[in-house]
């Protein structure tokens, strides 16, 4: 047995302003390229979830300069047709997500000759036996002309091997997401911070980190890039969209809800593939939030602020300089709004 002593959150730590020449929001890009040919304007990633990524989404993704991954929770056709409507629409970049038995390798080609330029092989447990075989195979396939998205880790020795296994980008985080229960139900993951920091340590500039799942606001977003992400994966904050799958659910007291679920809560499990084992994740309704591109605007808006703050006019000046503190509980709760005396 061996105990690692401290592991950080988003909430432990804040980024301490500094000196900025930078004068308007304008003058900071916060640009990223996944690959040689792929480059993003805003380093936001939408999860490929049936309750966050289909079509819609997908396009907004690409509109606003991010980038949407396709769930994968339905017939390889089915999944098709939704890259398909993306593709048409004419936006640049659409991912589609697979996993890592049965159909996987059907599924990625269709999916690759369908538009999608980037394959996510996406499983829980990414640093795992299965996931080298699927990285390998796929790799084998499409070579360089298909980004290979693989994951999830939770460590570094994770973060290494699958770039060794020859993945272009990582998830990392084991455990964060919001609608997630594998920490309570297995007792394994690492506060999602911590994957980031330990990971950037070993990071090689081709095999690009994405901070996927616990991210809740922009300035979580600002955190996982000068921690060292190169992008952030998202659910809980596209979930409740317009342009996220579900139909809306109309409440007697006039509100509007659509529900968000993990993928591995009992409910989708039971959806997609008619039954249930390790139930890792809960499913939920959340409020209607309107248009997804007004959401991602106002993240774009906070990132960019947040690189300002520490006076940084792209993400690799904000990673080179940026200056944590641990805050404590005390700290934390006079970080959120507390005026006292309102009814
Ligand atoms: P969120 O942005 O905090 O809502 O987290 C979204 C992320 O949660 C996804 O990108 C996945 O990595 C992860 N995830 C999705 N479904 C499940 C689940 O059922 N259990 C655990 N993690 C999940």
């Amino acid at each position: 047995m061996k105990l690692i002593n401290e592991a950080l959150t988003y909430d432990d730590v804040l980024l301490v302003p500094q000196y900025s020449d930078i004068e308007s929001r304008k003058e900071v890009s916060i640009d990223n390229s996944l690959s040689e040919d792929i480059l993003l304007n805003l380093p936001i990633i939408s999860a490929p979830m049936d309750t966050v990524t289909g079509h819609e989404m997908a396009i907004a993704m690409s509109t606003m300069g991010g980038l949407g991954i396709i769930h994968r929770y339905n017939s390889i056709a089915a999944q098709k047709k939704e890259v398909e409507r993306a593709f048409d629409q004419g936006i640049s970049v659409v991912g589609a997500a697979v996993g890592v038995t049965e159909d996987f390798e059907q599924r990625a080609c269709v999916l690759f000759d369908a538009g999608a330029k980037v394959i996510c092989i996406d499983v829980a447990h990414g640093h795992h036996l299965l996931v080298e075989r699927a990285i390998k195979t796929l790799k084998d396939i499409f070579g360089d002309k298909a980004h290979i998205m693989a994951g999830n880790i939770a460590t570094p020795e994770g973060y290494k091997t699958l770039a060794n296994w020859g993945a272009d980008s990582i998830r990392c985080n084991v455990g964060g997401g919001s609608i997630c229960s594998t920490r309570i139900q297995t007792g394994h993951g690492m506060p999602g911070l911590q994957t980031i920091i330990d990971c950037a340590k070993h990071k090689r500039s081709k095999t690009k980190i994405i901070a996927d799942g616990g991210i809740r606001n922009s300035g979580d977003m600002v955190k996982a890039l000068a921690a060292g992400a190169d992008f952030v994966m998202i659910g809980s904050l596209l979930a409740g969209t317009d342009q996220s799958p579900g139909e809306l659910i109309y409440n007697k007291s006039g509100t509007r809800d659509k529900v968000y679920r993990g993928m591995a809560s009992k409910e989708a499990q039971f959806d997609w593939r008619g039954k249930y084992s390790s139930n890792e994740g809960i499913s939920t309704t959340i409020p209607h939030k309107g248009n997804a591109k007004n959401v991602l605007e106002s993240l774009k808006n906070g990132i960019k602020s947040g690189l300002s703050y520490s006076g940084c006019r792209n993400i690799i000046e904000l990673q080179e300089n940026a200056l944590f503190v641990r805050q404590t509980s005390s700290g934390l709760a006079e970080s959120h709004t507390h005026i006292l005396g309102i009814r």
